[in-house]
């Protein structure tokens, strides 16, 4: 049977990597096996290579032309791996020149996903997890901003699921509460 290809989105600081780790253990414990590959992760590995960047928070500060070649680059080699995956990346990127896709057209067509997950959060939620996260360079942005680009990421999931016939599903992740947005996961992905 063809593996599922389910791509998690997420602004930045909503808890996805919480929601997917959870998911992924919840789900090993059925014997249902996914591989958990982090789009931002194979772009990094090519902007370090290249000198571009130190560190993965820098990325998103590249220039556009930059970012896209990087992203090409990863989409092609995730393309690739076969069976159950879930793609950790970004519905849209909060960049100096505004938002740019994560699923650009031709990235959709390497990625043909069956299932596209918004992961979201109030907005001030969101704000008090990224000044109580130390170990990534969050960006510093009002709540406002927050919800532009959550309301961002839906419209653009919606041309996703036009694009390639995939589903475009919400899964709130709100505080204390990391249990239900784990098995609203799971049920889409057994
Ligand atoms: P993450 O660890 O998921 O926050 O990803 C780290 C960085 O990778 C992000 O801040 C972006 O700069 C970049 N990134 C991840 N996914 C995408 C994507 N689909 N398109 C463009 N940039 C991405
Ligand atoms: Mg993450």
């Amino acid at each position: 049977m063809a593996g599922k290809k389910v791509i998690i989105t997420g602004v930045p600081g909503v808890g996805k990597t919480s929601v997917i780790n959870e998911t992924i253990e919840k789900l090993a414990n059925e014997n249902i096996l996914y591989l958990n590959i982090s789009f931002g992760s194979f772009m990094f590995d090519v902007a370090k290579a290249s000198n571009l960047v130190q560190n993965r928070d820098e990325m998103r500060s590249l220039s556009k032309d930059q970012q896209k070649a990087l992203q090409r680059e990863a989409s092609q080699q995730i393309a690739k791996i076969e069976g159950n995956v879930i793609i950790d990346t970004h519905a849209s990127v909060k960049t100096p020149a505004g938002f740019l896709p994560g699923l650009p057209e031709w990235v959709l067509r390497d990625l043909m996903p069956d299932i596209v997950v918004l992961v979201e959060a109030d907005d001030d939620q969101i704000l008090r997890r990224r000044f109580s996260d130390e170990s990534r360079l969050r960006d510093i942005e009002g709540a406002r901003s927050i919800r532009d680009h959550q309301q961002f990421n839906r419209a653009v999931a919606a041309s996703y699921a036009m694009l390639t016939g995939c589903t475009v599903l919400y899964v709130e992740n709100a505080d204390f509460l990391l249990t239900h947005s784990v098995e609203a996961l799971a049920a889409v992905l057994r």
